[in-house]
């Protein structure tokens, strides 16, 4: 069987392309991948969603969306695609040894946390150093711990751990912070957390057994002078990485991974091919902007196939 429409990814653009697919009774199915609701699901409080005039929790928000896009039938495979062949039409997206055939492919895979690229980061992992306060910030109750970056994911993981933490440490690589100045007015004001401007990790100390982190090497990035440092955990977060290996030297990226589409549109370089969300924006990265892309990218493929009158 030929689907009108697949979408990979299972964030606010992908739910948003299934939710005007579905209505345009294009009957999508969508992979959610390894990550089903994308990054809002590790996230907590969302308070710029307009319609939520008192916040919503990230993966509430993302259960509301799931719940919506199920009401117009849309299939919902809880499987991670392996692979795509995008050489001819129909298109092919394998699960494993299983294909699955499509005249339109929608893609809204993400983007995942970045990593500093320290050894010990990955030694660590799980063991006293994450990527994800929510998950995570649970278990250094009344411990210090240090949180990497200056933007906004740093701001709102920094503060969100003064929830359980006693003490947080800012550690940023520059005198000032990228995040917006709201963001960082509340991490300022909170008397749990201690910036260290100019500095970086150099790296993560601990114990084998059993396995946990008991401190940081910091580096100055201004006089490269060398000090450690006790903690119990250290939370990155310093950015994210566009999930986009699966089309890699099949579709156009930018240096950095992310796809690239036609402006104005999420048309592709592939006739059929869309993208979405955070794996084809470099620029602003939020939930509202990618549900609005995955209408976009709704809209671009259900033309398309009226277009080539596959339905
Ligand atoms: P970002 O804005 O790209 O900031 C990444 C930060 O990490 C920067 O401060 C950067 O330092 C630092 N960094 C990058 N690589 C590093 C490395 N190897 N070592 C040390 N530091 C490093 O990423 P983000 O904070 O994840 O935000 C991404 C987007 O999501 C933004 O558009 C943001 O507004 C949005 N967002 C919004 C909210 C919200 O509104 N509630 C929450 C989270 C994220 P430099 O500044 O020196 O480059």
């Amino acid at each position: 069987m030929v689907h009108n429409v697949i979408i990979i990814g299972s964030g606010p653009a992908g739910y948003t392309a299934a939710l005007y697919t579905a209505r345009a009774d294009l009957k999508p199915i969508m992979f959610a991948g390894l990550q089903p609701g994308g990054q809002l699901m590790i996230t907590t409080d969302v308070e710029n969603y307009p319609g939520f005039p008192d916040g919503i929790m990230g993966p509430e928000m993302m259960d509301l969306f799931r719940r919506q896009v199920e009401r117009f039938g849309v299939e919902i495979h809880q499987e991670q695609v392996t692979k795509v062949d995008l050489t001819e039409r129909p298109f092919k997206v394998y699960v494993e040894n299983e294909k699955y055939e499509a005249h339109a492919l929608i893609i809204t895979t993400g983007a995942s946390a970045k990593w500093i690229g320290l050894e010990s980061e990955f030694v660590y992992g799980g063991f006293g150093v994450s990527a994800c306060a929510t998950c995570d910030g649970f278990f250094f109750r009344n411990r210090e711990v240090i949180v990497v970056g200056g933007g906004d994911t740093a701001m709102e993981e920094a503060n969100y751990l003064t929830r359980h933490a006693s003490k947080v440490y800012l550690v940023h690589r520059r005198h000032e912070f990228r995040a917006s100045k709201i963001m960082q007015d509340r991490v300022l004001a909170n008397p749990k957390v201690e910036v260290l401007y100019n500095t970086a990790i150099d790296e993560i100390l601990g114990e084998t057994s059993p396995k946990r982190v008991t401190g940081v090497r910091l580096v100055s990035t201004v006089t490269g002078e060398l000090r450690e440092m006790p903690i119990s955990g250290v939370f990155i977060a310093i950015g994210h990485q566009p999930n986009s290996e699966l089309f890699r030297g099949v579709l156009d990226m930018d240096s950095v991974g992310y796809i690239l589409t036609l402006p104005g549109t999420t048309k592709t370089n592939i006739p059929g091919v869309f993208a979405a969300g955070d794996v084809a924006d470099s620029v602003y990265r939020q939930a509202v902007s990618a549900a609005g892309t995955g209408c976009m990218a709704a809209i671009d493929a259900e033309r398309f196939l009226e277009s080539e009158e596959h339905r």
